[in-house]
């Protein structure tokens, strides 16, 4: 199966730094299975220096509503205009300060795939849900909304994300995400989505890649802090 790392720059950066990096992802990781995903005001500037590379574009976020009247959104067509290939939607950033729902998750999944996006799903439990066992629930939970909406026909990627693991240094053992990955498989197994690229998320750097690139259904990263500079987001993208 083919492999996706994907860098979330988050709301890092300004727009030197977003060009530099961008101009370093394209001449040091020029493949098919790189993906950035910068601030939504830089994305057209970092389309144009990629446009002649193999780098693939993201967005943070998309609104679930078409173009209209939803103030400081950005609709799935206008993604589509800026280049983007892929979008996250349900990142647990937005879950847990914007208060988002995996009804409303799943609805943003389906414009990106309507729109001709492949929306990549966040899921994953916090260390409560974890220490009272209840993890695999959790992103089941998450992830169920998704499925329905997109069924078998459109696409998208899962990335499970444990949100103890997000930019505190602390990375799910490769047994941990694997668990969590072969849980995760099931349910696109018996959706009719196997083929389905599984992303772990949380502290993944240069040091640990290796060891999450080789758990059987682990199919990339999707990385924050260790995105924002090429020295370890290349090593990543190696290690896969
Ligand atoms: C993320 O934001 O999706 C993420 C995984 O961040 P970090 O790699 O910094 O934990």
């Amino acid at each position: 199966m083919n492999t996706l790392i994907a860098g979330n720059w988050k709301t890092n950066l300004l727009a030197d730094s977003a060009q530099a990096l961008a101009q370093a992802v394209r001449d040091h990781c020029n493949q098919t299975n790189v993906c950035v995903i910068p601030p939504a005001l830089y994305a057209g500037k970092v389309a144009e220096l990629l446009a002649t590379s193999d780098v693939a574009l993201g967005l943070q976020d998309i609104s679930d509503q078409g173009m209209g009247a939803t103030t400081g959104d950005i609709c799935a067509q206008q993604a589509v205009d800026v280049g983007a290939k892929y979008v996250l939607v349900g990142h647990s950033e937005r879950r847990v300060r914007q208060f988002e729902t995996s009804d409303l998750v799943a609805r943003k999944a389906l414009a990106a795939a309507s729109a001709g996006l492949v929306p990549i799903v966040c899921v994953g439990e916090s260390l409560d849900d974890r220490e009272a066992g209840r993890h695999e629930q959790v992103v089941g939970e998450q992830l169920a909304p998704v499925i329905q909406a997109l069924g078998t026909v459109m696409d998208c990627v899962v990335a499970y994300e444990p949100v103890w693991a997000i930019g505190t240094g602390k990375t799910a053992s490769a047994e941990q995400a694997q668990a969590m990955h072969a849980v995760i498989r099931r349910m696109l197994v018996d959706a009719g989505k196997g083929q389905t690229k599984i992303l772990y998320g949380g502290s993944v750097n240069a040091a640990n890649a290796a060891e999450l690139a080789a758990c059987p259904d682990v199919n990339g990263a999707l990385v924050g802090g260790a995105a924002l500079t090429i020295e370890s987001f290349a090593v990543i993208v190696k290690a896969f």
